[in-house]
């Protein structure tokens, strides 16, 4: 019995629809149809099939060039609304942050502080939240809770070795506690 070159079962005559190549090769017209996908060459020879052959299967071969297409371009829609999206939360992020300084120079630490709290249970970046841990830490500092401070800010250099501010602000209130040894040591990492 005759065998299909591409997927090598039999095929039977009369019933299997096959097409051979200029060399005789035999292949289901199923099978064929999805080699032509990515070759017009015979798989057993490599020589070519013949235009009126590959005629046949164009119609076949443009739908799926069409959806393989039209995937591509879906994909990079999506792509790119995830960027937008990306960016459009980095600004409400960043005005997030201009609202929380303007309480801080309002002197509204209270309300500042439980904005604060609100944000980072739905922060899902780890540069937000070293953000948000940063101003909690400075705005109790300016009240002078600086206790408080020193929790957070200790919490944040902890995590984030490289946040100067953080620094800064642990070592002010360790200073306004009269922990001038330790007020050195965070001064001298602000850099
Ligand atoms: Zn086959
Ligand atoms: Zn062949």
């Amino acid at each position: 019995m005759t065998t299909c070159i591409i997927c090598h079962l039999g095929i039977i005559e009369g019933v299997d629809s096959s097409q051979d190549c200029p060399n005789g090769h035999l292949a289901h017209i199923d099978c064929l149809k999805e080699w032509l996908l990515h070759s017009s060459n015979c798989p057993l020879c490599r020589e070519p099939y013949p235009d009126q052959v590959l005629n046949q299967f164009k119609e076949f071969i443009n739908q799926k060039e069409t959806e393989k297409q039209a995937a591509i371009e879906n994909e990079l829609k999506q792509e790119e609304m995830k960027k937008m999206e990306q960016v459009a939360s980095k600004i409400t992020f960043l005005k997030f942050l201009e609202s929380i300084e303007i309480l801080i120079n309002e002197q509204e630490f209270e309300y500042a502080l439980s904005r604060l709290d609100l944000h980072n249970n739905g922060s899902n970046s780890i540069q937000w939240e070293h953000d948000i841990l940063f101003l909690k830490g400075k705005i109790n500092y300016i009240r002078g809770r600086y206790d408080l401070a020193i929790n957070q800010l200790f919490k944040l250099v902890k995590e984030k070795y490289d946040y100067p501010e953080g620094f800064l602000y642990l070592g002010k209130a360790y200073e306004a506690l009269g922990l001038d040894d330790k007020a050195q040591w965070a001064y001298e990492r602000v850099k």
